[in-house]
């Protein structure tokens, strides 16, 4: 009697364990065959898919793309399409990280008991909505001209991606010959590099040093050191396009004196700095609505302080990212706390209008450095461009920033950089732009975001 009772009570258990594990697989199933059917490695389905897909609109309703009788269509202004075609993306998966490529199933639509061959009216299609103001990124793509490099600009106090341009770009309706890629001219241009590039940053990675200093050395806003135009710094030389005589990390930020932040880089030392970076989000990527963006690094080539120097002024092995970049800046203007970008405002539609990627509706925030550290950082910014041949581009809008011209190598012309932000409360914009292979940072990269900023406070 006991063993009988003794199997059947385990034979209920055994029971209901297979049941439960059933009702598992089919709770995940539910919740995630659309995901799993649509995977861009089921490149069969990739063919004409988004013949009948969902819309995408940016924040103003603006149409980007959209199907009709069986073909995709894009926005009738081929500059907005140029714009934002990394944003958008194309139908061949071109473009790893647009819309179009890493939100396919929401759009494509799927229907859970006919799947991917299920009759149109019975697809649950759902319409994008992204942050972006097509406008802006008309406006930054017409700046560019033929330059290559990224503009990104956001509010910093809930994440929203106003602006993201990615060049070279090409109207998506109007294909060119790649082939005829003779001076280069089509490098790049499947890349979003606001997203996946990670550049040299020069003097804007002045801004991480000088971080870096406000929150280890408690002297930081009174030591001094005095630029003769050349150090030498473990036999080698580190020069400065200057002659600044002795000054303080708020003037060696003003006139981004490369001999003041070379030595508060090795009065930090390999470990402090290393520390700091890490702390901002260097070597880890920043994610934006489930998307990974590509991280910046600080890897010192040797431990030498030669270069730990450089590295503090953003030369050496450093690599920053543009949308990195953009919440650093963005961390400053928001008390030290970075919120991380998002580009999507909201997924719609559907059958029982069942969302996907619930992730990416979530506001993520991350403390980058003290409030304190943040608000002498943004007096040093502010102090900066006020005192600065480019101050009038920016004029009347509050500009805290940091521009950077970035060595990348004998017979290249420099990156130019600026990154910053606007401390009106009312407009709190940050931006971030590279402008590769063009020169100064205040000629080159400063007009570009000053255009996009003017417009977006203005709207
Ligand atoms: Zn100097």
């Amino acid at each position: 009697m006991k063993n009988s009772r003794k199997r059947s009570i385990l034979l209920v258990l055994l029971v209901l364990f297979f049941l439960s594990g059933v009702g598992f697989l089919a709770f995940e199933l539910y919740m995630n065959a659309a995901n799993w059917a649509l995977k861009p490695f089921n490149s069969h389905l990739s063919l004409n898919s988004l013949a009948n897909a969902g819309k995408i609109f940016d924040r103003n309703s603006v149409i980007l793309a959209e199907s009709a009788n069986s073909k995709r269509i894009y926005n009738k202004d081929d500059q907005i399409r140029k714009a934002l075609f990394h944003t958008v993306g194309d139908e061949n998966f071109n473009v790893a990280t647009s819309i179009q490529s890493k939100f396919r199933d929401q759009l494509f639509g799927y229907n859970f008991f006919m799947g991917v061959d299920s009759p149109e009216f019975l697809r649950e299609h759902h319409d994008i909505t992204l942050n972006v103001d097509s406008r802006l990124c008309k406006t930054a793509f017409a700046k560019f001209s033929s330059h290559k490099g990224a503009i990104a600009c956001y509010n910093y106090k809930t994440g929203e991606l106003l602006c993201m341009v990615s060049m070279p770009t090409y109207d998506i309706e109007n294909p060119p010959n790649f082939k005829k890629n003779t001076d280069g001219q089509y490098d790049g241009i499947f890349m979003n590099k606001a997203m996946s590039s990670s550049y040299t940053p020069g003097s804007v990675f002045k801004i991480v040093t000088a971080m870096s200093a406000l929150e280890d050395l408690p002297d930081a806003t009174t030591k001094k050191f005095t630029c003769n135009g050349t150090e030498i710094i473990n036999g080698q030389p580190i020069t400065c396009m200057g002659n600044h005589g002795s000054i303080g990390l708020r003037d060696g930020l003003r006139y981004s004196c490369n001999i003041v932040l070379g030595n508060f880089a090795v009065a930090l030392g390999k470990e402090r700095m290393e520390k700091n970076t890490k702390k901002l989000g260097f070597g880890e990527n920043v994610i934006m609505d489930s998307m990974e963006v590509k991280s910046s690094s600080y890897e010192l080539s040797s431990k030498s302080k030669d270069a730990i120097a450089w590295s503090g002024i953003g030369q050496d092995n450093v690599l920053l990212n543009p949308i990195h970049m953009l919440t650093i800046v963005g961390s400053i203007a928001n008390d030290g706390v970075a919120v991380m970008p998002k580009l999507i405002k909201e997924v719609t539609g559907g059958f029982l209008h069942r969302k996907f990627n619930d992730n990416t509706q979530k506001k993520s925030e991350r403390r980058y450095m003290s409030s304190e550290t943040a608000q002498i950082l943004t007096e040093m910014l502010s102090y900066t461009i006020k005192n600065s041949r480019i101050s009038s581009l920016f004029s009347g809008l509050d500009v805290c920033a940091k521009t950077g011209t970035a060595e990348v190598g004998a017979g290249k012309k420099p990156h130019a950089w600026v990154a910053g932000f606007s401390k009106n409360k009312k407009t709190p914009f940050a931006f971030v732009a590279v402008v590769e292979n063009s020169g100064f940072g205040g000629e080159h990269a400063a007009p570009i975001a000053a255009a996009v900023l003017r417009e977006m406070c203005a709207a």
